[in-house]
């Protein structure tokens, strides 16, 4: 029998890690971090249950650093075989490692900037760990099949997620056995601007492993654009501004988007638009350079050649330390990005520290806020924030927009699940705190008269 071990992303959205064994081999899907409840974050700190220097392969779903975060630990621990990704998600993921562990530096060197005085976490890594994982990444095909050797061979379907984000069938040989292992990653929405619709794979699974972030949720209805439209219109009237914290690929393509189509229609007026990250290469770009994952409406847009359809007019890319401080100085209506997405960290404390005791301001959480974490304390109305050691007021308007979600909402998921074309042996739902997986795996109980299981950390199952 082939074993599967969840190593991450049992009971919690983050630090997706499954462990496949057959054969005598062993192969990693997926190596991201922990992030929200210190009980968590601190798993990103003790060693894996198996040595890493024993695993043969690794496969990504997609970039995020839910699923890539944990990759220069994994290697510094002695992990050096091949890291199989598609290049988008190659080239997404060193944008955002580096990213990540400039930032954990930046934090580092700056005690002050973490709660209660002292840094609250030393660098996991820093960016001269980062080459070494690079150095192991292995292109695989977008779509299709992929052998990786006798045992294991990947075929890949578009997830609609992110630029690059896949669903995996993962056909295992043991002994001339064939089973066959479906991983969702992360599902993206139906019917959004840019990307392609989830797909979801044809094969009979043994086992499926699905997310289940939004298990319990549906994003509101309604026209993000418009919505988006009134907000823009209504903090720049007052002479407010709007940060909005998330990394710098994926949602923020989703902003750039809207943003840039609102302006051509003339529904907004054209604002400053800053883009801190310290890693000055657009992500945007990137987006831009692989047309494979992008939808026929953009592909029309594109096409138009009314200019590039993922920028606005002012766009402004921050790469130091003083260059994002000096936009502290912007007293006019500006749109600020800058990370971290859950506000666990990064350059966007500092501009919250900034600008959440001014009424005129707003914060837009757009992506999922996990517990523990400040981004899920202004969700949830906090009235000061826990930043520079000091209790910030939390004065400025707290507006969630889920509906720009990168991640499939309820009824989204079980659409996706009513299009496999045979009920799984196995269903093990993973990504989604508890509540959220148990109210799946009823949705799928009554759905589709189908069982599956809330996956449960470090637990091994056979397939
Ligand atoms: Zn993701």
């Amino acid at each position: 029998m082939a074993k599967l071990t969840f190593l991450g992303a049992a009971g919690s959205v983050t630090g997706s890690k499954y462990l496949v064994e057959a054969s005598g081999k062993r192969l990693l899907v997926d190596c991201g971090i922990f992030q929200g409840l210190r009980e968590l974050t601190e798993r990103n700190c003790q060693p894996l249950s198996v040595d890493p220097e024993t695993f043969d392969y690794l496969v990504l779903t997609h970039a995020h650093l839910d699923h890539t975060g944990w990759l220069p630990v994994l290697v510094k621990a002695g992990f050096h075989g091949p890291i199989f990704a598609n290049p988008a998600t190659i080239d997404l993921t060193a944008l955002l490692l580096k990213d990540s562990a400039h930032l954990q530096e930046e934090d580092a060197e700056h005690p002050q900037t973490s709660q209660g005085g002292r840094s609250e976490r030393p660098p996991m890594y820093t960016i001269e760990d980062v080459d070494p994982v690079l150095k192991l990444m292995r292109p695989m095909p977008r779509l299709g099949n992929f052998d990786i050797d006798a045992t294991f061979r990947v075929t890949a379907y578009d997830a609609g997620h992110i630029l690059g984000s896949s669903s995996l069938e993962l056909t295992v040989t043991e002994n001339g056995t064939k089973k066959l292992a479906t991983f969702s990653g992360d599902i993206g929405r139906y019917d959004q601007p840019i990307l392609n619709d989830p797909t979801t794979p044809p094969g009979a699974a043994d086992v499926l492993i699905c997310e289940s972030t939004y298990g319990d949720r549906e994003h509101p209805g309604g026209d993000p654009a418009e919505e988006l439209a009134d907000i823009v219109n209504r903090v720049s009237q007052r002479g407010g501004s709007i940060v909005i914290p998330t990394f710098a690929i994926g949602r923020t393509q989703t902003f750039m988007y809207y943003l840039r189509q609102l302006e051509g229609q003339n529904k907004i007026p054209r604002l400053p638009v800053y883009v801190d990250s310290p890693m000055a290469l657009s992500a945007t770009d990137l987006y831009l350079e692989y047309p494979q994952d992008h939808n026929g409406e953009f592909t029309q847009i594109e096409a138009g050649g009314h200019g590039d359809p993922l920028n606005v007019h002012e766009f402004h890319l921050t790469r130091t330390v003083q260059e994002s401080k000096a936009i502290n100085n912007v007293k006019t209506p500006c749109i600020i990005v800058s990370a971290s997405g859950m506000v666990a960290g990064g350059r966007v404390l500092h501009h919250l520290a900034q600008r959440l005791p001014d009424a005129r301001n707003a914060v837009i959480l757009a992506g999922f806020q996990a517990q523990g974490t400040r981004g899920r304390a202004l969700q949830e109305g906090a009235k000061t924030l826990r930043l520079f050691g000091q209790d910030v007021p939390v004065k400025a308007e707290i507006l969630q927009m889920s509906q720009l979600s990168a991640h499939a909402g309820r009824s989204e998921l079980l659409r996706w699940l009513g299009a496999l074309t045979a009920p799984p042996k196995q269903t093990y739902l993973t990504h989604g705190e508890p509540v959220a997986a148990q109210a799946l795996q009823k949705a799928i109980s009554e759905r589709f008269s189908g069982k599956a299981a809330v996956a449960r950390y470090l637990d091994t199952i056979e397939f």
